[in-house]
């Protein structure tokens, strides 16, 4: 693959046709290019699947609307934790507030 990819006229080729011209599976080709053996950013028609939704991709693990789906889950989730706390907090303050007038 790094022979094939060392020509300068292979250089446009996309991961089919690395799998064409090398016979090199293309799972083991995904790999290099997660383990940054291969570095796309010099082959332009690189590009391979988000791993959550398999769009194709040239950067990162998860294509630009999975992160931000990922991402609006999170902060979703932490409102939510927020919100707990703050039904934790009023329930304590309830507490204290009701105390004072048995002593
Ligand atoms: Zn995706």
């Amino acid at each position: 693959v790094y022979k094939f990819l060392r020509k300068q006229s292979n250089r446009q080729s996309t991961i089919a046709e690395i799998v064409d011209a090398t016979e090199v599976d293309e799972e083991l080709i995904l790999k290099f290019i997660r383990l940054k053996r291969l570095q796309i950013s010099q082959f332009p028609n690189i590009n391979y699947p988000c791993e959550r939704c398999g769009k194709a991709i040239r950067k990162n693990k998860l294509c630009s609307q999975c992160e931000q789906d990922i991402h609006s889950q999170i902060s979703q989730m932490n409102q939510e934790e927020e919100r707990k706390r703050e039904i934790e907090s009023r329930k304590k303050d309830t507490y204290y507030a009701i105390n004072p007038k048995n002593d």
